[in-house]
């Protein structure tokens, strides 16, 4: 959510001023998202206390919005500001987006609401990221994985050393955390990138054994299950529910989907 003082809201056109130079982005933006503009307003906010350089979500008002650390420049803020434009079309064209329509009770005994609410926003960027990112880079050239090296794997390692968590919900987001990159790689043929992701996966396994193992087993569902389509995302759900628990109760008896 947007803290009031720190606003800045922009135009679209704004937005994407500096970005429509990039080939990729420009055929992104003409082909995906000037035919949707009228049916997937989007409110775009610069906030430059941005956990990441880029999130979507819903206000109170429910108007979808994308903030953004600042007006983007490069071609890999072009590359995340096509990432959530995606998610913004995938959910209200194409609805395919899980929807978690509520939480049992039992679990706010030990989680906040808002604990819960993360979880089921990990668990859907789970499964969207990696097919979000697959198209982008097949449909129209990006290079996901100059996001992957530079950012996510450093911001990543520096975290490593907190090691496995001990709470169970963290170490479950965690190992959703390690599942998604694993589905997200599967797409990177560079074999400079793959070198680094595979040393990453090795301090992984050193620092956070469990996550791992987790993450490995998440990952080996969503490959036999597979992600693309929203029946495949509910089954995919419902194994992972049946199979995990969170204090006691497994995951299908805490998050229900629509
Ligand atoms: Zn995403």
């Amino acid at each position: 959510m947007c803290d009031c003082e720190e606003i800045d809201e922009r135009d679209e056109d704004v937005i994407v001023s500096e970005i429509l130079r990039f080939d990729e982005f420009s055929a992104f933006y003409s082909t995906e998202r000037k035919p949707t503009k009228t049916e997937v307003p989007i409110k775009w906010i610069i906030k430059p206390s941005c956990k990441g350089f880029a999130a979507q979500g819903i206000d109170a008002n429910g108007t979808d919005y994308i903030e953004l650390r600042h007006n983007p420049k490069t071609r890999e803020d072009a590359f995340l500001v096509a990432h959530e434009i995606t998610h913004l079309i995938r959910k209200k064209i194409d609805k395919q987006y899980l929807n978690f329509s509520k939480v049992n009770d039992a679990i706010l005994e030990k989680y906040t609401i808002d604990d819960m609410g993360e979880f089921a926003s990990r668990l859907g960027s789970m499964f969207d990221d990696p097919i979000i990112d697959h198209f982008l880079k097949d449909k129209y050239g990006f290079n996901p994985e100059h996001h992957y090296t530079r950012v996510v794997i450093p911001d990543s390692i520096k975290n490593l050393n907190r090691g496995d968590a001990r709470d169970e919900l963290h170490r479950l987001n965690q190992a959703m955390f390690y599942a998604q990159y694993a589905l997200q790689w599967d797409a990177i043929d560079n074999v400079g990138a793959l070198r680094k992701w595979h040393n990453f996966k090795r301090l992984y396994q050193r620092q956070r054994p469990i996550a791992k193992r987790i993450g490995e087993d998440l990952y080996s569902m969503a490959k036999e299950t597979g992600l693309d389509t929203l029946d495949k995302q509910k089954q995919l759900f419902n194994k992972i529910a049946d199979k995990y628990s969170l204090n006691g109760i497994k995951l299908k008896d805490i998050l229900y989907i629509e």
